[in-house]
């Protein structure tokens, strides 16, 4: 195990560490104890497993595919399956255009959820489905408004200029969901466009980590 002052080594492939790694603890008696070291690539190398096992894409893996693009364009990545990389590729492409739809007949839409949310005198606000027990947030700060749709454990958060009104500049900031989980949640928002822009409330407890 490497010294938690100063590894040199990664844990899980023995590899000196260049750059940046990672490192996990565990409360021993009441005092975290370094568990494990690990470099860059065994960290994204867990993420990529993960998706392979569950189908979940997390914003990590949205991150990694810009640091792959560039690093591993050329040449094959020494752990990760290219058809993998290639499904996660279509996934966010496939939902880049639920999100324009989103954007175009929800946000821009009457009743435009973005005048709604640029009302607002806090940063805040929140509509609940009871039934389909899916929540609907905004966060609306520094000129950027984040938008985040929660399912029980899956969600999806997007991103756009405060009061900005204008069809093309909406973006994803966060994903932790299979692509047909998050497609679904972004077409709830769609279909409730109305009852949302209606219902929704300012929520002084939704913050920054929505
Ligand atoms: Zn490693």
């Amino acid at each position: 195990m490497s010294d938690s002052e100063n590894p040199t080594k990664c844990d899980r492939c023995g590899k000196d560490l260049e750059g940046r790694y990672t490192q996990t603890f565990k409360l021993v008696k009441g005092k975290p104890r370094l568990k494990e070291t690990f470099c860059d690539l065994c960290d994204q190398t867990e993420r990529w497993n993960n998706y392979a096992k569950t189908g979940v894409i997390c914003t990590r893996m949205y991150m990694d595919l810009i640091y792959l693009h560039g690093k591993y364009a050329t040449e094959p990545h020494p752990h990760l399956d290219d058809k993998k990389i290639l499904e996660v590729v279509g996934a966010m492409e496939k939902l880049k255009k639920h999100v324009r739809l989103f954007e175009n007949e929800v946000w821009l839409a009457d009743p435009s959820l973005g005048s709604v949310v640029d009302k607002c005198q806090t940063h805040g606000m929140k509509y609940e489905d009871k039934k389909s027990k899916i929540t609907f947030m905004t966060y609306d700060i520094a000129g950027r408004v984040m938008i985040t749709i929660q399912a029980e454990i899956y969600s999806i958060t997007l991103i756009t200029g405060s009061g900005d009104m204008t069809s093309g500049h909406m973006g994803i900031q966060g994903i932790y969901s299979p692509y047909d989980d998050a497609a679904k949640l972004l077409d709830w928002a769609i279909t409730n466009h109305e009852t949302i822009a209606q219902k929704i409330k300012s929520d002084t407890k939704v913050n920054m980590g929505i």
